[in-house]
């Protein structure tokens, strides 16, 4: 298997292209951000409504402009002289954030609404919207031995209230400005990424992120249990934030993914109990679980088929789960220190 710094990519930009990035103050268009610039491309636009102090990244040489996107003439001004648009902004959370503020969730489409017509009508050459594995049929996860979702799994529609739908309808507005206008569109639907730069405590960070969490404050105040949501058969699939990047770099520039929504995730399905083992081996603590069986625990179990991204691109998730969550649970646990010494942290 290629290493991640061995995949070429046929991006036909040239170094001072200029890309634009929403949704960069948070975790994966941060990341996003930092991959192009470190790939020497010297104009990048990053845009959240966030204020630029509460990015989890701010990179150097890069244009980061604070700005709501759901707005149209904020919209208008994001693309200008844009050669790729990537929006990746939302609001955005673990289960807990997205069955509670559904219509939070359901107005994410105005920021897609509006940048996609922006995009076209500046001339554009390619606009990648993140979508999400929330989209898939909901009736088809009702079992933690669930069989993968593949792309044709979406339809007939049954996707996650609120925010899935969003995903599906704002899908649906790429496809068609593809089909009708001719804007090339890319669409890949997110699998539980995870890794450093993301939210980690405040009511809206994913599973991974809340175990390390959990990990490190039993150990901090000696309280040595953990509560986990659901009874922990539930099961998930985690992809690391370095190969979902590598991964958005892919798609965007494959012609044969046009206006095709695409699975980016891993295939590696673990259970909740399986992963919060996981994070007391990286701790080296063992507590004593207890389990809410109220608290949102969404799906019983999703996994992401691989089938046709591998075909396509020949993509796999590079790091290995337990690799992954290390590198997870060492920034959080120096981010845990920092907000408890009295030092700046970054919350959503
Ligand atoms: P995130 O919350 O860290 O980042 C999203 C950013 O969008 C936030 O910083 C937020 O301030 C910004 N934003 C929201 N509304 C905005 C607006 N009106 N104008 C400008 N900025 C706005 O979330 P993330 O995990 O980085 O997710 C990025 C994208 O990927 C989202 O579209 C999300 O739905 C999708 N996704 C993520 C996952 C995952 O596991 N993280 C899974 C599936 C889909």
């Amino acid at each position: 298997m290629k290493t991640n710094a061995q995949v070429q990519i046929d991006r036909q930009l040239n170094p001072d292209d200029l890309i634009v990035i929403a949704g960069a103050g948070g975790f994966i268009a941060g990341a996003l951000t930092r991959h192009f610039h470190d790939l020497g491309f010297k104009r990048i636009r990053a845009i959240d409504r966030k204020p630029l102090p509460e990015w989890y990244q701010r990179v150097p040489g890069v244009e980061s402009l604070s700005m709501d996107l759901s707005e149209k003439e904020n919209a208008v001004k994001a693309v200008e002289g844009a050669a790729e648009v990537y929006n990746l902004a939302a609001d955005m959370g673990g289960m807990g954030f997205i069955e509670h503020f559904r219509v939070e969730c359901l107005r994410s489409i105005l920021v897609n609404t509006h940048l996609v017509d922006a995009a076209w009508r500046a001339g554009v050459q390619r606009y990648f919207f993140s979508s999400s594995a929330c989209a898939y049929n909901t009736d088809l996860q009702k079992d933690p031995k669930v069989r993968a979702l593949k792309e044709s799994d979406a339809y007939p529609a049954m996707a996650e209230r609120g925010y899935g739908w969003e995903k599906l309808m704002s899908e649906m507005f790429c496809q068609e400005y593809w089909a009708e206008r001719g804007l090339k569109t890319f669409i890949a639907r997110f699998h539980n990424i995870y890794g450093p730069h993301g939210t980690w405590f405040g009511g809206r960070e994913k599973a991974p992120a809340a175990m390390c969490r959990k990990v490190i404050e039993a150990k901090d105040t000696g309280n040595m249990a953990i509560e986990i949501w659901g009874d922990g058969t539930q099961t998930r699939s985690f992809c690391f934030i370095e190969d979902c990047v590598l991964g958005i770099d892919q798609i965007m520039h494959c012609d044969k993914l046009v206006a095709t929504p695409i699975n980016l995730g891993s295939s590696e399905l673990i259970s909740v109990n399986n992963l919060v083992t996981m994070v007391e081996e990286i701790g080296g603590v063992k507590l004593k679980r207890s389990y809410d069986l109220n608290a949102p625990k969404g799906v019983a179990g999703r996994n992401s088929d691989n089938t046709f991204i591998q075909g396509v691109l020949d993509w796999e998730p590079r790091t290995p789960l337990r690799t992954g969550m290390e590198k997870t649970y060492s920034w959080i646990e120096q981010q845990y220190a920092d907000r408890k010494a009295g030092k700046k942290v970054v919350k959503d």
